[in-house]
């Protein structure tokens, strides 16, 4: 065995969140970077196994690692940017942060802090928009390629109302992204997203010229905005006349089917949820990001209700936090004022097993049933005197994980590993 973990443990072995296995003291056991085993102390050592090669945290809790199907990589420098909505933010914030990553020396270095940032704050896999870049797009594949983690991502495709330096020209700007995930898609663990940024800022033709790239390869992903706020549906319904609402922008240009990720949906009508349901592709609910930007309340449950697959993402920069425990308890608050009390074992489910579900990549990451890649976290509650306190009078598992999702943040992340070996720790080692 390469590593044998040994703390209080869970996953969601099953396909929701009622499949919680947890142990007070469990065992993970890893070989080559995959999960050999996952099972209770007690039962592993009566199978034969010499529980004194552990690396043990008795007081850690040891899950997969966060999975965020929604971030900017070039926003990370502009979040808790004051005082705006969606348009006016991205014209005053986010794209002259954007146009920095032209040069490939400061994207090299933001790539590097953004994946250990990611890292520490519990998160081993990514969906993420790059900017409208190839050098930096190359520049977060390599730094993600450099820590083994399981990344998706593409350049913004944006050929209209966005400023010199970030706008892409058409064709070039499809030869670009195809160059790219010729280059990228499929190698080790990383993976190509056609990334339209979102309806506003691409050409009907740029939409479809994307839409054909997809159908060419079409186990790549997309991954684009819908339906974020008032103001911008109407924006677009008056760039795109064609087009019966803003679900069917997407759909007409062949761009939305169940590997293609909406960021927010928050206002659509009944008859685009009915045609999304249809359709396959997935809302991704991002809280923090909605409540920052004064974008409204998802309709988590009608989506859900309508057969939706929903993620739930941090939407770094529009959502403040990298951490998706921060998500995780705004997702609760926003779900409050619906009358949809999220409980922590459905938050802990959707930001691991649910999510990697929603990505498509279940069959790798997102649970410890053996033979998937082990990619885990270990939090430790003493990090944050907050989560100690409330945890340390918490009866049961679900209580503690509800103190966590609702106190904590990165600090509690006491170690992040990918594929079996450590890419973050803040402790120097076990006991
Ligand atoms: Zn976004």
């Amino acid at each position: 065995m390469d590593r044998a973990i040994r703390a209080k443990a869970l996953h969601f072995p099953g396909s929701n969140a009622g499949s919680m296995t947890y142990f007070d003291d469990g065992v993970l056991l890893i070989r080559d970077g995959t999960v050999v085993d996952f099972d209770d102390a007690s039962r592993l050592e009566s199978k034969g196994f010499d529980l004194g090669q552990c690396e043990s945290y008795p007081e850690h809790l040891l899950m997969p690692g966060f999975i965020d199907p929604h971030i900017h990589f070039p926003q990370w420098d502009v979040v808790a940017s004051f005082g705006t909505r969606l348009l006016e933010w991205l014209e005053t914030y986010t794209f002259p942060a954007e146009r920095r990553f032209a040069d490939p020396e400061f994207a090299e270095v933001a790539a590097e802090e953004f994946c250990d940032g990611l890292l520490a704050a519990g998160t081993t896999t990514a969906m993420a928009y790059s900017s409208s870049h190839a050098v930096a797009t190359e520049a977060l594949f390599r730094a993600a390629e450099r820590r083994s983690m399981r990344l998706l991502t593409g350049k913004v495709l944006m050929d209209q109302n966005a400023p010199d330096g970030v706008r892409d020209v058409m064709p070039a700007a499809i030869s670009e992204s195809e160059a790219l995930l010729k280059a990228w898609h499929g190698r080790g663990r990383l993976g190509y997203v056609i990334t339209p940024r979102f309806a506003g800022t691409s050409t009907p033709e740029q939409l479809s010229a994307a839409g054909e790239l997809f159908a060419r390869y079409p186990d790549a992903w997309v991954q684009t905005h819908l339906s974020e706020t008032i103001e911008e549906i109407n924006w677009t319904a008056s760039i795109h006349p064609s087009a019966k609402d803003y679900f069917g922008i997407y759909e007409d240009a062949g761009l939305a089917n169940a590997r293609a990720m909406m960021g927010h949906c928050i206002h659509l009508t009944a008859e685009e949820i009915r045609r999304m349901a249809g359709s396959g592709a997935a809302a991704i609910f991002c809280p923090s990001s909605n409540l920052f930007l004064g974008s409204g309340l998802m309709p988590y449950e009608r989506l859900m209700e309508a057969g939706i697959p929903v993620g739930l993402a941090s939407d770094v920069g529009g959502g403040p936090q990298i951490c998706l425990l921060h998500t995780m308890a705004d997702a609760y608050k926003v779900l409050q004022l619906q009358g949809y009390p999220l409980s922590a074992k459905e938050a802990f489910f959707q930001v691991t097993k649910g999510n990697a579900q929603v990505l498509q990549i279940d069959s790798f990451v997102g649970d410890f049933t053996p033979g998937k890649e082990a990619d885990f976290i270990l939090i430790d509650p003493e990090k944050s005197p907050e989560v100690s306190r409330r945890v340390a009078r918490a009866q049961t598992i679900d209580e503690r994980l509800f103190a966590l999702m609702m106190l904590g943040d990165a600090r509690v992340i006491a170690q992040a590993s990918t594929l079996g070996q450590c890419r973050i720790s803040k402790r120097s080692e076990g006991t």
